[in-house]
């Protein structure tokens, strides 16, 4: 009792998260703030404008894909 766990660099993700989690998280919004190719005019210029929203600044187009990646892309 009396014992304060430090959390260190839990940052914005709090303690409430184990670090796996953390780390996972931070992978993803990583990911989530690349730019992507492009499925219409196939620029490099496709980026996340909200949760799964994605728009591409060159042509403009706007669509939903999934959360953090614009869609299914298998290599
Ligand atoms: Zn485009």
């Amino acid at each position: 009792m009396g014992r304060t766990k430090k959390v260190g660099i839990a940052g914005k993700y709090g303690p409430r998260y184990g670090f796996t989690l953390r780390r996972r998280a931070a992978e993803v919004e990583a990911k989530a703030k690349q730019w992507y190719e492009c499925p219409n005019c196939k620029a490099k210029k496709l980026r996340r404008v909200g949760t799964a929203i994605w728009q591409c600044r060159r042509c403009g187009i706007k669509f939903a894909g999934r959360a953090y990646t614009p869609g299914e892309r298998r290599k």
